[in-house]
């Protein structure tokens, strides 16, 4: 089969065969629709020898339809549509056993990051509890449901109490979460909602899909929100670029007893102590989100409240893909379609 593989450390995915993957017991073969590509691929593609198994397949967003079953499999149906929920956990576990893979106390073991992942015609899914049905939405515009719209819902649900009417949301970075993570503060709050960007195209897009307020992210932008909150700050701050300066740019806006959420795996710290945050912050660093709630994600996207917008590359077309990213000019999230 053909797949957009990450061979050796430094250089960029190729387009290569490979053998096709055969299930092995209670496994699944997935013929692959769409796998998005993700911020954090970049990362993985910057991280130093050693740090990943390779030669790798790429893609940790996918959606697909079930193309064979594996000894003893049961619970997938062949030729129906799924997403992979990408963060397996062992399934055992305390964190596990509270629905938490995400937060798998042995680390997770998620395809196209610690082994092979979707941006192949075929890929193997380790157990069918990690299926979750798509039903008759478009597996290209759904596949980055599994992480560009699970990670921010993760983050967001759990400051959703916190912003109530009167309230303010900032998010930082617009991007593939970003753009989605902004619509969901809208399906799911009546906070006032704030995006910090640097690119002038993501902040009017923003603009577009639920943003009260497009700021450049730079020190203007402190005096404005502070403004715009009444002298207050922002309640809630969501960070999906989590370098020093916009972590340094969240300690100065949040408010008294706000949240600082660290979903952006820029490699920035956020530092806290008595008068260094205002009294009561709390913040969270964020890793993906639980199974139920990409099935609450799903959802959200049926109900039509979100949407990716998403930009089709066909799979032989990764590097462009991957050039967009880097170069920011994607208008949400690229998808290769084999
Ligand atoms: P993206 O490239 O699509 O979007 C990043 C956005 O941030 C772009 O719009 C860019 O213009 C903007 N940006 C860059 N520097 C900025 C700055 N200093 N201030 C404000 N905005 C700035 O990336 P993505 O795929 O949305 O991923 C975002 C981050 O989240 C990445 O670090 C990625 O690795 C990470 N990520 C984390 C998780 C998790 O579970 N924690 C999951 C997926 C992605
Ligand atoms: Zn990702």
């Amino acid at each position: 089969m053909k797949a957009l593989q990450y061979r050796e450390v430094g250089g960029r995915p190729e387009y290569v065969d490979v053998p096709t993957p055969v299930p092995g017991p209670g496994q699944v073969l997935l013929r692959v629709a769409a796998a998005g590509a993700c911020h954090s691929d970049e990362f993985i593609m910057g991280a130093p020898e050693g740090a990943f198994a390779l030669p790798l397949i790429l893609g940790h967003e996918v959606a697909g339809t079930v193309e064979a079953l594996g000894e003893g499999t049961e619970g997938a149906t062949v030729g129906d549509s799924y997403l992979v929920y990408g963060p397996w956990g062992c399934g055992h576990c305390y964190a596990c056993s509270q629905g938490n893979e995400n937060n798998c106390e042995k680390g997770i073991n998620a395809p196209g990051i610690h082994h092979d992942g979707g941006m192949a015609e075929y890929m193997i899914v380790d157990d069918v509890r990690h299926l979750v049905p798509l039903g008759d939405l478009d597996p290209v515009k759904s596949a980055s449901l599994t992480d560009a719209a699970l990670t921010p819902y993760h983050a967001i649900k759990q400051s959703v109490a916190k912003l109530v009417p009167g309230t303010t949301a900032v998010v930082i970075g617009a991007g593939g979460l970003g753009h989605v993570a902004i619509q969901i503060l809208k399906a799911m709050t009546s906070a006032q909602i704030i995006v910090l960007d640097l690119s002038e195209s993501k902040r009017a897009q923003a603009l577009t899909i639920g943003a009260d307020h497009a700021l450049a992210s730079d020190d203007s932008a402190i005096e404005i929100i502070k403004g715009l909150t009444g002298g207050r700050g922002a309640d809630v701050i969501f960070d999906f670029v989590g370098i020093n300066p916009t972590l340094a740019m969240a300690a100065k806006i949040v408010a008294i007893a706000g949240e600082i959420a660290i979903v952006g795996v820029g490699g920035g710290a956020l530092s806290a102590g008595y008068l260094t945050l205002p009294f009561d912050v709390s913040a969270r660093v964020v890793n993906w989100g639980t199974r139920s709630e990409l099935l609450e994600v799903v959802e959200l996207a049926r109900a039509g409240a979100i949407h990716i917008e998403t930009e089709r590359f066909a799979l032989a077309d990764g590097n462009k893909a991957y050039e967009a990213l880097h170069n920011g000019t994607l208008a949400g999230r690229a998808v290769m379609v084999p």
